[in-house]
């Protein structure tokens, strides 16, 4: 079960969806033309979080 986060911020702010924590580990960073994504797992009850963050000019 993944959680798409379609976000333009910083992820400072990310937090697991499911249980809240912030404790998530990123485990593959890829990047792309206008965006990086990033697979995140939460430490805490193992929930995947899909993350595409834009890059702004
Ligand atoms: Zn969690």
């Amino acid at each position: 079960m993944n959680t798409v986060v379609k976000t333009t911020e910083r992820q400072t702010g990310l937090s697991c969806p499911k249980c809240g924590c912030r404790d998530l580990r990123a485990y593959y960073t890829r990047a792309k033309i206008n965006y990086i994504l990033r697979k995140r797992i939460c430490r805490h009850c193992n929930h995947e979080i899909l993350t595409r963050e834009r890059i702004e000019n």
